[in-house]
């Protein structure tokens, strides 16, 4: 099979699989309406190999059969792969109208990590498996989900210490050809229109904790998985100006695992406590670097919209507001600085052999993109004024009785015709004053870990002995 179209990957996702949205049952995840956003959003994923663009970035040669793949599916066992994964996964969100497609990157990210795990412990068994499910993915352009994050009841106790046993995810039963797991993952993106679901523990364990580090792949609809989806926005929103693509987004799930049943050969940790921690680790530091990467579209689109806002506003040259494009510039292009510059130095993970992007300036750049956001958003909400949540909406803009009032009173600065002013401010509206842009904030903060991951892994890379060396030398502590 090799690769798929858009078309065969939402058909495939056309099964028995147990999702919930709003309190109802989903019979098809392609045409709910709100689903049906993330499904054309990851459904890019699959377009990526007919785009002129991006053919040759997106598509390589299977090793073994020279049969077109995924890129994405590639082993990172060279280092010029990191650059290459950078532009692949920016251009992806290009083409996908500012979205990152998502339903190949996590996963890969995954794969990586669980390979770097076993290639540095020398565990035969787990590699041969992991490189046997990169294959069966690569050759089924298989859609995936990452599900690291547990539910955790309490975050100031390990799994083994919480009240209840299933706030982490763990192994109840084992039988020489499978393991059944109970527990459940939160806030799992893309979960409910993914093929198969990997996952891995999101922190270090304790030999306690043994039966909670577990990680494997299942496919989506297996027996025993449940998902129940937080709804995001909706084509059918009819409120706000059309766009010539529509909007583009995700959508989340907690995912809930009753005694599901996983064959042996999908299982890439069993009990092996001490290293949940280092494939915590790995996994960090081959995705955080994707979550960079794929935010600087967007926070290129973002400024831009400032600027047109201020432009329609006809105070673009006014001091004070120059100012403020002067934090949006400094914002958005130190976030690309610090991203290539970690894409241009690629390191060997841990001496795997395999290569992710400088982990320290990768989690510099998460870190200044994570806590520089709301100011970000302050300034395109300064500049644009009020009417970001006070304007009429698109419904009164087809209303032949209001129209003629908008048209009258609703103009702007320069070419900006009253359609024109309320059209940009109905997409700045959505990406930063809606339920969405809320989302989006909050995104910022704890996707792909909050500060306080970031700000470890900072400590962990940084070289402090090199400075206080330096320091030493300097004060002469040495004699
Ligand atoms: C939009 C979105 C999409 C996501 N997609 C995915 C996905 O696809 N797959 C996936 O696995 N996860 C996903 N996540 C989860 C994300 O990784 C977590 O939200 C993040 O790791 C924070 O965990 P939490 O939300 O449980 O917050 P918490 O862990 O409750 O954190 C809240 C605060 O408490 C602090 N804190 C937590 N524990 C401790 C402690 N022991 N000591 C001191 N401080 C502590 C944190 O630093 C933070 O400041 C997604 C999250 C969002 C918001």
């Amino acid at each position: 099979m090799a690769l798929r179209t858009a078309e065969e990957y939402k058909a495939g996702l056309r099964d028995d699989r147990k999702v919930y949205i709003l309190g109802k049952k989903v019979p098809d995840v392609t045409v709910d309406p709100y689903i049906k956003v993330g499904v054309e959003t990851a459904a890019f994923d699959f377009l990526l190999a007919d785009h002129p663009g991006m053919h040759d970035l997106a598509v390589m040669e299977d090793p073994g059969t020279g049969e077109p793949i995924s890129r994405y599916f590639e082993l990172p066992d060279y280092p010029e792969v990191v650059a290459k994964r950078h532009e692949l996964v920016k251009g992806a969100c290009n083409v996908a109208d500012g979205a990152l497609p998502f339903v190949k990157d996590v996963g890969t990210d995954i794969i990586n990590a669980l390979t770097a795990v076993a290639r540095v412990a020398g565990d035969k068994k787990y590699l041969d498996r992991i490189t046997e499910y990169r294959r069966y993915c690569a050759v089924n352009d298989v859609a995936l989900a990452g599900a690291v994050t547990d539910v955790k009841g309490d975050r100031s106790k390990k799994p083994s210490e919480q009240s209840s046993p299933d706030y982490y995810l763990r192994v109840v039963d084992e039988t020489e050809d499978e393991i059944v797991v109970s527990g459940a993952k939160a806030h799992i993106t893309a979960s409910a229109y993914a093929d198969e679901i990997l996952v891995i523990p999101p922190r270090n364990m304790s030999e306690e904790d043994a039966d909670y580090a577990v990680a494997f792949a299942v496919p989506v609809n297996t027996p025993g998985i449940t998902q129940i989806c937080r709804p995001s926005f909706r084509y059918e929103d009819t409120a706000h100006f059309p766009t010539p693509s529509p909007r583009r987004g995700h959508v989340e799930a907690l995912v809930i695992f009753d005694n599901v049943r996983v064959p042996k050969e999908r299982v890439f940790m069993l009990r092996e406590w001490p290293a949940a921690q280092g494939l915590a680790y790995a996994f960090s530091a081959f995705h955080r670097y994707t979550a960079v990467t794929y935010k600087i579209p967007i926070i290129e689109y973002m400024t831009g919209l400032g600027m047109l806002a201020a432009e329609a506003n006809g105070v673009h040259k006014a001091s004070n507001i120059r100012e403020r494009f002067v934090n949006m510039i400094r914002y958005t292009e130190t976030t690309k600085a610090l991203a290539k510059a970690a894409a241009l130095d690629p390191q060997d993970f841990a001496g795997s052999g395999l290569f992710v992007a400088n982990p320290l300036t990768s989690n510099m750049a998460k870190l200044h993109f994570a806590s520089q956001f709301h100011d970000f958003v302050r300034d395109i909400q300064d500049i644009a004024g009020g009417l970001l949540v006070t304007q009429p909406t698109y419904k009164d803009w087809q209303n032949e009785d209001t129209r003629p009032y908008l048209e009258q009173y609703m103009g702007g600065a320069g070419e900006y015709n009253a359609e024109q002013r309320l059209k940009l401010m109905s997409t700045l509206h959505h990406v930063v004053a809606s339920d969405f842009a809320g989302w989006h904030e909050v995104c910022s903060i704890h996707a792909e870990g909050s500060f306080a991951t970031q700000k470890m892994m900072l400590l962990a890379e940084a070289p402090s002995k090199y400075y206080k060396d330096k320091a030493r030398a300097m004060v002469g502590l040495d004699g």
